[in-house]
């Protein structure tokens, strides 16, 4: 019999194959196996683990890539558009994925980088020194500064990188006091806005009037302020630029040479599949609000900068595991089961435990299989709190003898990699990258002797 075409139903279903739930890159083959799909190539997903295994961490550059253009390409559209006379610039901000499958493609198409950390500082060092990047390319130098990261932004000013602190504190302060090149400085915005990260109490950035109290800085030429991370409404991204456009305009009568906003990051990602905004009208009001700001303060407009990590990479990478084994649940109305993974939430999703991250959980195969139950999925540590409800349930095929089922979380690019930890002495899940058509391992599975010798064994 010839196998049934995948029905648009189906993918509905799961939410896949949906450019504003930034699923456009997934489809179902007309097996019921996840697809992946790279411009006009197709990956199947059981395939790839059936020779890589599992569990499996799936990258896609070429998601970095669109999206980091369309980012680029809708700033430039509206700028044009709207006739906004300051220009963009986008910053990595390399803490969300310090990986090199990311950091690379994304130099490649274009990004600016910013580090917040000494050792990030260093990887640009190196590429520096080996002249991988284009001398163009202006770093950002954010985060609490240690002596070394501090002695290392000095260091690569003086070799020629166009290199700019952005100074958070009074410390700071003083020691970039003469400092050749630019530099930024942090606000911390008394605006508020609805997310995780927004604290009551902010240890970031001058308070607005200290800020203002300062005087002349010398080489000042960035307003800084990073609210946030994932805001999920377009007003907690438009509230922060009116509140910095007042402060930029207040700052720039002591420090005219002042001539950009850096927004930093905040950009979020539908990990649930409900509807957010698109890159189109985010863009749109980003660059709006700006004019509308900057006009009515009678201020030139100021050139933008953006930081929005995770809204470039997460959707760039899936994580793929197997159920092991599965147990029933008594007594709860929200799921029937625990599917037991082989791979660990805890560990390599650690924004699960730690924030109480929500994903799209879908099968990886099976995924036109009618016979769906509620289930709990869990981790293969011994902790109890490795598991994954979705506070309710997840849907799964029901379990059938002699098939593997899988599991796929998707959006996992975003600051998982570097948060993953080694609890119950698990190895990381082995990686892999999907580039034109051929696939190539970025990292293998941690054998027992690696896991074993950062414990000193
Ligand atoms: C973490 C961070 C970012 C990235 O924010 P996302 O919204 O998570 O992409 C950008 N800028 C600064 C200064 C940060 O600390």
């Amino acid at each position: 019999m010839p196998p049934k075409p995948v029905n648009s139903e189906l993918k509905n279903f799961w939410k896949l194959g949906n450019e504003e739930l930034n699923t456009q890159y997934f489809d179902i083959t007309r097996g019921g196996d996840l697809m992946i799909k790279e411009g006009n190539y197709q990956y199947n997903v059981v395939e790839l683990i059936k020779k890589y295994g599992s569990p499996l961490e799936i990258v896609v550059p070429s998601i970095i890539e669109s999206r980091l253009k369309n980012i680029i390409d809708y700033f430039n559209a509206y700028i044009k558009l709207l006739d906004y006379k300051g220009k963009f610039f986008y910053h990595y901000p390399m803490k969300v994925n310090q990986n090199k499958e990311y950091v690379l493609p994304l130099i490649s198409e274009g990004a600016n980088l910013e580090t917040s950390s000494a050792n990030e500082l260093w990887i640009i060092k190196r590429l520096w020194e080996q002249e991988k990047f284009n001398s163009k390319i202006r770093v950002l130098c954010n985060g609490p500064k240690t002596q070394k990261y501090l002695s290392l932004i000095d260091e690569l000013d003086r070799k020629g990188v166009i290199i700019s602190p952005v100074i958070e504190e009074e410390r700071e302060l003083e020691f970039f006091k003469k400092y050749p090149g630019e530099v930024g400085i942090r606000v911390d915005l008394s605006v508020k806005v609805k997310s995780h990260w927004d604290k009551r109490f902010n240890h970031f950035g001058f308070p607005e009037e200290e800020l203002l109290k300062i005087g002349k800085i010398r080489n000042l030429a960035i307003l800084h302020y990073h609210i946030s991370s994932q805001i999920e409404s377009l007003d907690g991204i438009t509230a922060p630029i009116k509140r910095a456009m007042y402060i930029y305009k207040k700052l720039k009568e002591k420090n005219p040479q002042l001539d950009t906003i850096n927004i930093g990051g905040g950009a979020g990602v539908p990990y649930e599949k409900r509807k957010m905004y698109t890159t189109k009208s985010l863009i749109n009001k980003v660059v709006k609000t700006f004019k509308s700001e900057a006009d009515k303060l009678g201020i030139k407009h100021p050139n933008i900068i953006c930081e929005w990590g995770r809204f470039a990479v997460a959707p760039a990478q899936v994580s793929i595991f197997k159920v092991i084994s599965q147990k029933e649940i008594e007594g709860s109305t929200q799921a029937k089961a625990w599917y037991m993974l082989d791979g660990s939430f805890i560990n390599d999703l650690k924004d699960t435990w730690a924030i109480k991250q929500k994903w799209h959980v879908t099968p990886a195969n099976n995924l036109n299989d009618k016979k769906l139950k509620h289930v709990w999925l869990s981790g293969s540590s011994c902790d109890s709190d490795d598991i994954y409800t979705n506070g309710g349930h997840i849907l799964m095929p029901k379990l059938e003898e002699g098939y593997d089922q899988y599991v796929a979380v998707f959006d996992t690019g975003a600051y998982q990699d570097s948060l993953a930890s080694h609890h119950c002495l698990l190895s990381s899940p082995a990686k892999i990258i999907l580039h034109n058509g051929a696939v190539t391992v970025a990292r293998k599975r941690e054998s027992p002797e690696e896991v074993g010798k950062l414990f000193g064994w």
